[in-house]
Order: C-alpha cells, then structure tokens, then sequence
C-alpha cells in the first residue's frame, strides 16, 4: 500500500441507511472518494420507518436541505413526542415529551422542584411544564426554536415521514455525479488472503466492484459484516422480546396529531403515525404469546380509519452486531442491529454510526485500535438505547397477560436496573457521557411507568413554599403563553405544503 488513503468506498444497500450514509459522505468527504452504491430492485427495502427523533434535523442542515421542501416530498408532518398508551397500567397514557420541562434553578433539575410540590393534592402535573406537551394536547405545532423575551426552551421537533421516499428524497440531493449507484444483486464477498479484509464484491451480471472500505447497508440480512465476515450477533430479545410486526396504511382522518402514538396490546404495542396523505400504522408483537392472524385482528380492530390494504408482515430479532465495524466493513442500519421501534432510533443510529464513521475516518489499514474504539462507542450508545427501551416494558404493573406478566418479572442488565432503583431511592437520574436520551426523556417514562421517587433533591428545599409556588406558577404561565401563539398542526403543515395562504 503506497498511498494508504481510503479512495474507494463501497455502500452496499440502497435503502434508508443506505442513501443516508451516501448522502452524509459525498457531502463530508467531497471528489477525493469515489462511492458507489449498489441496490436491488428486486430484494427492496424494509419500507417502514415513519418516525423520527429530533437529532435528524441536523442531517438537513447539514447537507442544506430545505425543510419544508423535504416534508412537501416525504408526505412529512411534525413530531413533538411519543404518546405511551397502556404500557404502566391499563388506561394509563402519557407523553414522553422531546425537549425541556421547565427551567432548572443552579445545578438542580426542574423536576425535584415539581417533585417537592407534588404533595399537594391540586398540584399540576409534570407535563404541564413542557411546552412540547402542552402543544401536543391541543394538536398545535410551529417550529418555534425559542419563545421570545422568555427564559423556557422552545418547540424541539422531528419528522413522521414515508421512509422510502425520505431515502429517495436523499439520492436526489445527492450532487451529480457525486455516487454512483449499481443496480445489482451481489451473489459473492471476495475476501483478501492473509487479513480477510474485503476486497470485492461479484454481482449477479457478473461484474466486480473493487472498494478499499465497504458499508452494509443490506439490511437484516447483513451481507457484508455476517455473510461474508461472521462478525456474530448479540441477541436481546430475553429483554426486547417482541420479535415481529405487522404494517398496515389506513385512510387519513380524524385530528392530526403531532406526535406518535404507541399503544400497547396483549403481546406488544401498536403505532399510529399521521402523514399527509395517510396515517401508518403497525403492530409490534411476541410471538411467543400471539398468533399473526390474532396480531393482525387486533391491528385491524383498533384502527381509526380505513385499512389501505392487507398488513405486511416482519420478522426480527432484536439485539446487535458484534461489531459494527469489522475489518473493512462498517455495518449500518438494520445490519448493524435492530432495537425495535418503541422510541423511533434507528434512523437515528444511522446517522450517528456515519458521524462516528467521519470521526474516526480511517485509512485503508484500519487499525485495529480505531475499529475497538468505534465499536465500544457504539456498543455505549446502543446498550443505553437498550436499556431506556426495556425501562418501558420492565415497569409495567399489568398482569392481565402472560406477555406483561413477564416483562413485569424479567431480569435487566445491571446498569438499568441502578438507574432505577437510584430514581426510586433520591429522584435522581444522571446523563452518562453522550447517550442519546435526556434526563428529561428519562424522568417523563420513569414517572409515566409509575416509578415514584421516596424524596427529592434537598437543594430544591432551598425556595420558601411562596418562592417555590410563583416559580411553578410562572413556568407554567410562559408554557401557556406560548403554546397560545401556535396554529393547529394541520394548519401549520397546510401552510408549509402550500395549499393554504400564510
Ligand atoms: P433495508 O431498508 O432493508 O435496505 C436494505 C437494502 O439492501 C435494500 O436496498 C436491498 O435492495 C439491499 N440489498 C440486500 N441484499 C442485497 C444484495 N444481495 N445485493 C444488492 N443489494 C442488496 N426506524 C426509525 O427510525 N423509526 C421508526 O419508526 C421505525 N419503525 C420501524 C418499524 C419496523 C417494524 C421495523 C422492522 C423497522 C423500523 N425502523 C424504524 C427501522 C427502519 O426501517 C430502518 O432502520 C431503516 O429503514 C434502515 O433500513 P436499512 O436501510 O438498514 O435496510
């Protein structure tokens, strides 16, 4: 290796993650690398995927991409959180909310001062300090980054989408001539005698495609990192245990809500999704507890409008890579792990792998320290994404099914189990390093699955009752004045699709 620079990268896969990684990195990496991605019409993509977190704004900006010209494409609407329905007990539902819930005083977090208040009887809930909240209850939205001449956080949003056109959307923007896509089955990995690196792959009209780095996009399958390099998969589902779904589209109607919302059902949880012109919908379930025709009668049985057409079927296995990254061969998306979609992260952990993927730019060695670091990022960032998922199952009181009654007993990983029992102990909950969810994402599925704290901080004692009363009352003065000044969603989405005057 004279010029031991990366010059050629090789995508494999062309749906979401796919189209993101050729996207982020023709932008990132300029002409200097050549990327070429190779897809087949006739294996397809998953194509679902309709929810998002707030972090995929910063792909837009990024690559320049005009919003409201992106959401015009992918049939887009806003979200402002997840609305969890059922999972604590039945009849429960709460938001967890993006964004912030009040104002902290010094280090102490809002949510001991609303924790200290709460003993009184017509205390006002914790959501009533969430301007996310506050708009999702009345089905209002504006991309307000900031409530003028005011202290509070503003709206922090992200995107229902129809994933396969946000993919198509992202292959247009690419500049041209920038990737070159291949349309091509691959039906064999060469690999390179003495290290195993990759070297090419074959197609099935027989041509090569040489590469000094590969991605798998290739979805569940992963081609690249286990096809072809064994790389092993680590499976969760004694923690996850829902292990398929069925996809459905029904008719659009009723109000449209800026958020998702998850509702559980006897084995799993079901998902409402509003876009534009539909409303997607899906079952996530065990099947160790359900059938697929009774997880499709029940589907069908609880949809708002009109089915589009017959429920698609999925299967997975919850759990991740190994390694991501092994060798030359980086996985993302669905090859790299899937966690299920109760908090809508895996589009989101395509986009960080790529992040990560830039930061740890290798060459064409690949060092094995650098691919150890990047695997123990990802592992951090997956386990802790593991862990706020299995938080939603794992503090259920329900035992009305054999389902709940399981997630209810089953042992967690260690660090979870600590995290709650801390919360449960003093009200505390800390952020480690830079996992994805916030202590405020954190504090609403904890206190929504009924986890209730013996104290708070003793810092938030620190106000008078009076002081601590007009605090309170002010935060939730300026959530109610802002959330005034937003349209109705439906509004707000017409005006941004053009089909009503601003
Ligand atoms: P795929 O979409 O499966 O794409 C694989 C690609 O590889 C295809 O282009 C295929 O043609 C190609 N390919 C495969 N084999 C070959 C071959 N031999 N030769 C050439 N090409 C090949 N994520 C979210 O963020 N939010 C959600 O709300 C959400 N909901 C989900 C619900 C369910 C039930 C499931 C299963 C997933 C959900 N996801 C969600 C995950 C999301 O759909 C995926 O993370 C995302 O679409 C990325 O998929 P992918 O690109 O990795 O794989």
């Amino acid at each position: 290796m004279n010029d031991p620079r990366i010059r050629r990268i090789v995508i494999v896969g062309g749906g979401t993650a796919g189209w993101m990684a050729a996207a982020l990195l023709a932008k990132a990496l300029g002409a200097g690398v050549a990327i070429r991605l190779v897809e087949s019409a006739e294996i397809g993509t998953v194509g679902v995927g309709e929810a998002t977190i707030p972090q995929i704004r910063h792909i837009n900006r990024f690559l320049g991409i005009d919003e409201d010209d992106m959401l015009r494409a992918v049939h887009g609407t806003y979200k402002l959180g997840v609305q969890l329905n059922g999972f604590g007990r039945l009849g429960d539902s709460y938001l967890h909310a993006f964004g912030d819930l009040g104002l902290p005083l010094g280090l102490t977090p809002f949510h001991h001062y609303w924790l200290r208040s709460r003993s009184r009887a017509d205390a006002p809930d914790l959501w009533a300090y969430s301007l996310n909240a506050a708009a999702a209850a009345e089905n209002r939205f504006a991309p307000l980054e900031s409530v003028p001449g005011s202290p509070i956080g503003g709206i922090r949003y992200a995107y229902h989408f129809d994933a396969s056109r946000y993919a198509q959307y992202l292959r247009e923007h690419i500049a041209p001539g920038a990737v070159q896509r291949i349309e091509g089955k691959v039906v064999d990995v060469r690999l390179r005698a003495g290290d195993g690196f990759i070297e090419s792959l074959q197609l099935d009209n027989g041509e090569i495609v040489e590469g000094d780095f590969f991605i798998d996009c290739s979805g569940f399958r992963g081609l690249l990192i286990e096809g072809a390099l064994n790389t092993g998969y680590e499976n969760w589902q004694h923690w996850l245990p829902c292990d398929r779904a069925l996809a459905v589209a029904s008719a659009p109607g009723g109000p449209m809500r800026p958020y998702t919302q998850a509702s559980a059902r006897t084995a799993g949880w079901q998902w409402r999704i509003p876009l534009r012109h539909r409303v997607g919908n899906g079952h996530v379930y065990c099947s160790r507890f359900i059938s697929d025709d009774e997880a499709a009668a029940q589907l069908l049985a609880n949809l708002e409008t009109e089915a589009l057409g017959d429920p698609r079927p999925l299967r997975f296995v919850t759990g991740m890579r190994n390694q991501a990254w092994n060798r030359n061969c980086l996985a993302l998306g669905l090859a790299a792990g899937f966690m299920e979609p109760l908090e809508s992260t895996s589009i989101h952990l395509v986009q960080s792998g790529i992040n990560r993927l830039l930061a740890m730019f290798p060459d064409r060695h690949c060092e094995q320290q650098l691919v150890d670091e990047y695997n123990r990022q990802t592992r951090f960032e997956y386990e802790r994404v593991r862990d706020f998922l299995i938080l939603h199952y794992k503090a259920t009181e329900r035992t009305d099914t054999p389902f709940w009654q399981q997630c209810g007993a089953m042992d967690i990983p260690p660090a979870l189990a600590h995290r709650i029992e801390l919360f449960r102990r003093t009200g505390m909950i800390f952020r480690e390093a830079d996992e994805l969810f916030t202590e405020s994402g954190w504090v609403q599925v904890l206190l929504g699955q009924r986890i209730e704290p013996d104290r708070h901080h003793p810092l938030a004692d620190a106000l008078t009752a009076e002081q601590l009363d007009g605090f309170l009352a002010d935060i939730r003065t300026l959530v109610g004045r802002a959330k005034n000044t937003l349209p109705p969603h439906h509004e707000f989405v017409a005006r941004a699709a053009g089909s009503l005057a601003a």
